[in-house]
């Protein structure tokens, strides 16, 4: 049996210093972190940092982006290469991403690529906004990013992929009272997801692969989320910016190995 796979995305928040504030304060909530799999993905500037800071326990880190291209003359970029001495994931095409900074799912399959061929784990986010939502869409759209994000993407290398199912309509955008789809709603888009994997690949890789919620997931909903069949953690924005939540969301996800 596994753990759940927890994932906080701390976005444009929290300053070096508070962000060792904050794994010093979790590790004292939580100890060691054993029996659980807890991803910490701060701004680029506080990634060592928290390397540093998470020696001594099994917290891993993520960066919340990778850079399109290999290396070279490309401002401001980071690259997998630079990434890999301290972040075990990175989180890939996220939906603020796409929408802010246009990455289409071209630009999501070949960061994709680039983190796997330099050995760090992608944490590929997909998933409808509330107009696609509205129109029936949801299950076109997430077979097309699936086909189209995972391309040249072999069985061996997708089951390294957690995939983070977000529907951009129940994303919180900072606000604590936002809501969730429904765990129900949630499950039977996990299905489809793993029904497309295995409809890519085979059944035992769509088995094998992750597939993590995300969209104000928080510590009074969490449990009706991992309870179900075919989620296998979250990927949590705001209610991970604060130590003694996302210690509850932790200590909760312990109860649903699956
Ligand atoms: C996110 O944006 O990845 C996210 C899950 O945010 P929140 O939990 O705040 O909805």
């Amino acid at each position: 049996m596994r753990t759940s796979f927890i994932v906080a995305n701390w976005k444009e928040n929290k300053s070096n210093h508070e962000a060792a504030e904050f794994i010093r304060r979790l590790k004292q909530i939580m100890g060691d972190l054993k029996g659980a799999e807890v991803v910490i993905c701060p701004a680029y500037v506080s990634i060592i940092t928290a390397f540093d800071c998470t020696r001594d326990c099994n917290l891993k880190i993520g960066s919340q982006d990778v850079s399109v291209h290999e290396q070279g003359a490309y401002t401001g970029e980071v690259s997998a290469l630079m990434l890999r001495d301290f972040c075990q994931y990175s989180i890939i095409g996220h939906s603020e991403r796409r929408k802010h900074f246009q990455e289409r799912n071209e630009i999501v399959n070949k960061k994709v690529q680039l983190a796997i061929k330099y050995g760090i784990r992608p944490i590929l986010c997909i998933g409808e906004d509330a107009e696609q939502r509205k129109n029936g869409l949801t299950n076109e759209l997430l077979f097309e990013q699936l086909q189209s994000c995972l391309e040249n993407v072999g069985a061996d290398m997708v089951r390294e992929i957690v995939i983070a199912y977000e529907p951009v309509w129940a994303i919180s955008h900072g606000d604590p009272n936002h809501r969730a789809a429904t765990p129900d709603d949630a499950e039977k888009a996990h299905e489809f997801i793993r029904k497309t994997l295995a409809r890519m690949y085979d059944s035992q890789t769509a088995s094998m692969t992750r597939i993590i919620y995300g969209g104000s997931a928080k510590p009074e909903n969490i449990s009706s989320l991992l309870e179900k069949e075919n989620i296998d953690g979250a990927l949590v924005g705001t209610a991970s910016l604060d130590p003694e939540s996302f210690a509850e969301i932790i200590k909760a996800s312990r109860q649903y190995p699956y």
